[in-house]
């Protein structure tokens, strides 16, 4: 049996040989089962890349996509997924935030039938800024998703080949990848690990690339924004009928209409003037993502591959040419 690990590196150049030696005993630990890691470079800008190329040279398990530019850790991890051919695969971060450890126990759940299993965190050591940030989008994902997204799992875990192959199926831009994992079904198990903080380096998703996976995750998993809008839009309507039958009672009835109300006017005209534009807001953040998908443009791009070139990546490459429109006209193999 093979198993593909999949990790996506951007500048992770002080986690990279731990990463190696950690990933290494686990794959020397796996009796039977054939290990092949696959480093995908998201354009890395320090010498993360050089390490790696020897890192191939030493072990020939390891081998690395190079991306032509950064593009993300989603797209990442796709460019990572089109090119795994193991009868499972492991997608895992590179900051050592995801223990390397846990793979073993991951083979057991599928072993035992799970076609994805997912490792939970059951404690995890951010804090800050991030930490609150990554609690408020859990609970808020939680209530305003459409479909049901276990919200304590990140990338990390395991895939069985058929669902990689379905995974690989998915052309859309703008992705939130724990919610694809759930979408695609099949069997589901789980696995709990504590999630370490990374091991060494700054974090390498800055906070506004944060909010954006976190946008991603909401509109591209609910409507509810979009009907939240309709059901503002009831309410401020119903209260301004409610208010103009009022007025015209009382003056039906002869009561006295004060004339002063300037100030309540003001405040009025100013709050659904906001409510105007934060509505015009969402249906925009809808209208770009629909933008993104008309436009077709890849995913990815790569620039060279390096190391452990075997029969079944010609088999990877016919199967991302024939999933989306891939870039693999672009590839040139480097080895
Ligand atoms: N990463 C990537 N491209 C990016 C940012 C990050 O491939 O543009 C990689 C990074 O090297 C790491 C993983 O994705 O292996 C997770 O990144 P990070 O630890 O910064 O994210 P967080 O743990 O905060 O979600
Ligand atoms: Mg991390």
């Amino acid at each position: 049996m093979k198993l593909d690990i999949v990790i996506p590196i951007y500048n992770e150049r002080e986690n990279l040989p731990e990463l190696y030696h950690r990933v290494r005993i686990v794959c020397d630990r796996l009796g039977k089962t054939t290990c092949r890691v696959i480093y995908v470079d998201d354009g890395s800008r320090d010498d993360s890349m050089r390490i790696m190329q020897e890192q191939c040279k030493e072990d020939s398990r390891f081998s690395v996509i190079e991306l032509s530019r950064n593009f993300g850790h989603q797209a990442a991890i796709s460019a990572g997924l089109a090119h795994a051919t193991g009868d499972a695969v492991v997608l895992m971060d590179g900051d050592l935030q995801d223990p390397p450890e846990v793979i073993p126990d991951l083979l057991r759940s599928w072993r035992e039938g799970d076609q994805i299993v997912r490792a939970e965190r059951r404690s995890r050591r951010e804090k800050g800024l991030r930490r609150l940030g990554f609690d408020v989008f859990h609970k808020v994902f939680k209530w305003i998703s459409d479909f049901p997204i276990p919200s304590q799992s990140g990338i990390f875990g395991l895939l069985d080949q058929r669902a990689v192959m379905e995974l690989n199926r998915f052309t859309e831009k703008n992705r939130f990848f724990p919610g694809l994992r759930s979408w695609v079904g099949f069997r589901q198990g789980v696995v709990t690990y504590d999630r370490e903080d990374r091991a060494a380096g700054e974090p390498k998703q800055s906070l506004r690339r944060l909010v954006k996976y976190a946008l991603d995750a909401v509109f591209s998993f609910s409507y509810k924004p979009l009907k939240l809008m309709t059901v503002a839009g009831v309410i401020i309507s119903t209260a301004g009928f409610a208010l103009a039958c009022v007025f015209v009672l009382r003056r039906l009835l002869g009561v006295e209409i004060a004339q002063t109300g300037f100030t309540t006017l003001v405040t009025l005209i100013l709050f659904l003037g906001g409510v105007q534009l934060i509505a015009i807001g969402l249906l925009g953040e809808y209208l770009a993502r629909i933008y993104d998908e008309v436009k077709q443009r890849p995913l990815y791009i790569i620039n060279s591959r390096y190391g452990a070139s075997d029969s079944s990546e010609k088999n990877a490459k016919t199967r991302t040419d024939a999933v989306s429109r891939d870039v693999s006209s672009h590839v040139s193999e480097s080895q």
